[in-house]
């Protein structure tokens, strides 16, 4: 072949491969994770970081079982890493045998993890689960039921107490189950909520637990539950460990002096993480 030929072929072999890889990185993360409807075959792994990571091998949360109904189905967000289901599983079935009323779950992650459209900053690793303050109902929801009930939220209407018709020992319990569990490693909990189970914990002289219990704005019709990075996930980011307070101090007055204390800054859309931006092995699950 004439040579000149052939070093063309070549520059445009490289050129070609060169442009789809940087356009392949240049999409948005949202974009082609959500689209994604099945999870990998791989082993389940979280990578990395809560609000910028993915999974591998994820299992996902049936929509019911006796212990918990889990809302929203149509958004295909009952997926993460086994540890994440197993603690959903075992939790549920803890609650019901002391209290006799099973959870209401909310949003876990995508089949791959990864960014979101819209509604959540994290969840992208598998390891992030909303739980509803409210109880599940005694009765099995039906599949427009799941799309559309609506659980309460614990605050007044001017979102600056409790309300205490709705607020009960319960929810104290159910929030220090969660949290005396070792694989968990923070709760996010609305400011106005953490400040009513420190006078709580403070009344009971247990407040030690509280440290995980972490305030943010939002997250007065559903707490978040946050999981450590587990074992088999090399890959993935932890935070810093909290610390060892009960964060019922200054902290938490600086939350509630804040305008907006019920509004969650998660539902700013993240849209513009690119792939580029993600780990590596995030790029691999798209492929
Ligand atoms: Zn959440």
């Amino acid at each position: 072949m004439n040579k000149k030929i052939l070093i063309f072929i070549i520059f445009f072999l490289l050129f070609s491969f060169f442009k789809s890889h940087i356009a392949i990185a240049s999409e948005y993360a949202s974009e082609v994770f959500s689209k994604i409807r099945t999870e990998s075959l791989d082993a389940p792994e979280s990578f990395g970081s809560y609000s910028k990571g993915c999974l591998s091998g994820g299992r996902y949360l049936p929509s019911h079982k006796f212990h918990y109904d889990a809302l929203k189905p149509s958004r295909n967000r009952f997926w993460g890493h086994p540890n994440l289901i197993n603690i959903i599983e075992d939790t549920s079935q803890k609650v019901y045998s002391a209290y006799g009323n099973g959870l209401l779950i909310g949003d876990l992650a995508m089949p791959r993890g990864g960014p979101m459209p819209y509604g959540h900053k994290s969840h992208q690793n598998g390891l992030d689960v909303d739980v509803y303050y409210q109880k599940k109902p005694n009765y099995e929801l039906q599949r427009f039921e799941l799309e559309t009930y609506q659980p309460k939220s614990m605050l007044s209407k001017d979102q600056t107490s409790i309300q205490n018709n709705l607020w009960s020992e319960y929810h104290y319990q159910l929030l220090k189950i969660f949290a005396d569990d070792e694989r968990v490693t923070r709760i996010f909990v609305n400011p106005v909520i953490k400040k009513n189970l420190c006078t709580q914990a403070i009344e009971k002289n247990e407040s030690s637990w509280l440290k995980k219990i972490r305030p943010w704005g939002g997250h007065y019709k559903h707490f978040h539950v946050r999981l450590e990075c587990p074992e088999d996930s090399k890959a993935c980011k932890n935070q810093p460990p909290v610390q060892n307070s009960d964060g019922c101090g200054a902290e938490l007055d600086t939350w509630l002096k804040k305008e907006k204390i019920y509004e969650s800054n998660s539902t700013k859309i993240k849209k513009w993480i690119l792939l580029s931006d993600l780990p590596k092995s995030c790029n691999r699950l798209i492929e």
